[in-house]
């Protein structure tokens, strides 16, 4: 019990100390919490379980999602054993809904979900010649600065 209320204090505390974007990315995690918690089976320890795995998905999306290649998939298999089968249903469409708004999310404001996020800015995917991480800003569509470009189409016909 005291543990499941620390962490809605700190999720809580986070959305209302944070200004800007920041909000806007743990409300998709607390809005599935939210809506699930009335679902969870017991124990009480459950929900905690719950809510680290929304957040832990939310935070991937926002600063990992060129490597998250299915996050409502993701998320719907780390939390679908702490629900009863006859939730299943209801979980899956819980996710499948909050996740879906928090990918279009990201896509239209990836820089900013980012940032919010980790607390840092997002840098370029790429690895310079000498081996260290290029600290460029990436450009928001594929990840890469300007200078590293290519890579993103290297990418893309390795995928194809
Ligand atoms: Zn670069």
């Amino acid at each position: 019990m005291e543990s499941l209320r620390s962490a809605e204090v700190r999720t809580k505390t986070l959305v209302e100390n944070e200004g800007g974007e920041g909000v806007a990315m743990y409300q998709f995690s607390r809005a599935i919490y939210r809506d699930l918690a009335p679902y969870i089976d017991v124990p009480r320890s459950n929900h905690e379980h719950v809510l680290h795995a929304c957040e832990a998905a939310i935070e991937r999306l926002a600063t990992d999602r060129y490597y998250f290649a299915k996050p409502e998939k993701s998320l719907f298999y780390d939390i679908r054993g702490f629900f009863p089968m006859n939730a299943q249903e209801r979980v899956y469409q819980v996710v499948y809904c909050y996740m879906g708004l928090a990918q279009q999310y990201m896509t239209e404001n990836p820089l900013e979900g980012y940032a919010a996020v980790s607390g840092k800015q997002p840098m370029c995917r790429a690895t310079t010649r000498k081996g260290a991480a290029c600290q460029r800003v990436p450009l928001p569509h594929n990840g890469y600065c300007p200078s590293h470009q290519h890579l993103a189409d290297t990418e893309d016909r390795l995928a194809a």
